[in-house]
């Protein structure tokens, strides 16, 4: 494992932010955290295999970082008014926690389940029917945690009016996503170029070579 720790290596995979002055300071956090890993076999939660990875909680260690990200995001909610965001229990949660901060709304998390996916609210944080949410995940590889969010909200009489997210890292991008929220109300602050295989020999070079895989559950601690 390697961590990027040169700038032109972090533009490169960098491929646009919201504004330039946002795109210049993530890639300081990216480069002063070391979240951006390259050189292994890693097994992204959605099943694809990549030789790059975005360590999210790497980033969050840092409060000021998780201050900076989430004024950008309420820059582009607060005219929504959400009474709440629903937040993933995980890397994503103090970022959640942060936005509603900025948002006066509340936050609730939700539960992982075994596969690593949103689903339930965690105990104490079901949200009453008719409330406006924002759903918010850290980074958006299939959309999968986002849909898990989307279905959840909905099946508990929520109105979604938003969905949002740190990154994509190039696979899928937000706004195509089947979400139940208007596609002009879906942000992310980054987008990446990041690559990605099916996890099959022949398609995915490093199965072909038979580099054993890491998994990228374990590096978020
Ligand atoms: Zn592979």
């Amino acid at each position: 494992m390697a961590i990027v720790q040169d700038r032109t290596g972090v533009e490169e995979l960098l491929v646009r932010a919201s504004t330039p002055e946002l795109r210049n300071e993530i890639e300081q956090m990216i480069l002063r955290t070391g979240a951006l890993l390259i050189g292994d076999h890693y097994v992204l939660k959605s099943g694809y295999h990549s030789d790059q990875f975005i360590r999210f909680s790497a980033i969050v260690k840092f409060p000021t970082h998780v201050k900076r990200l989430a004024t950008a995001l309420a820059e582009k909610l607060s005219s929504l008014a959400p009474d709440c965001v629903v937040v993933p229990n995980n890397a994503a949660t103090v970022l959640g926690y942060e936005l509603a901060l900025q948002l006066h709304s509340k936050v609730a998390f939700v539960d992982l389940g075994a596969a690593g996916y949103p689903a339930r609210f965690a105990p104490n944080f079901e949200v009453p029917p008719g409330e406006r949410v924002v759903l918010l995940v850290d980074i958006v590889t299939t959309g999968q945690s986002l849909r898990c969010l989307d279905s959840l909200s909905s099946n508990a009489g929520l109105e979604v009016v938003a969905a949002a997210a740190f990154a994509e890292r190039g696979m899928t991008e937000i706004s195509q996503l089947d979400l139940s929220c208007p596609e002009e109300n879906r942000f992310v602050l980054a987008k990446f170029k990041l690559n990605h295989w099916l996890g099959i020999p022949g398609v995915c070079d490093l199965c072909s070579q038979g580099i054993p895989v890491v998994s990228s559950m374990n590096l978020q601690a």
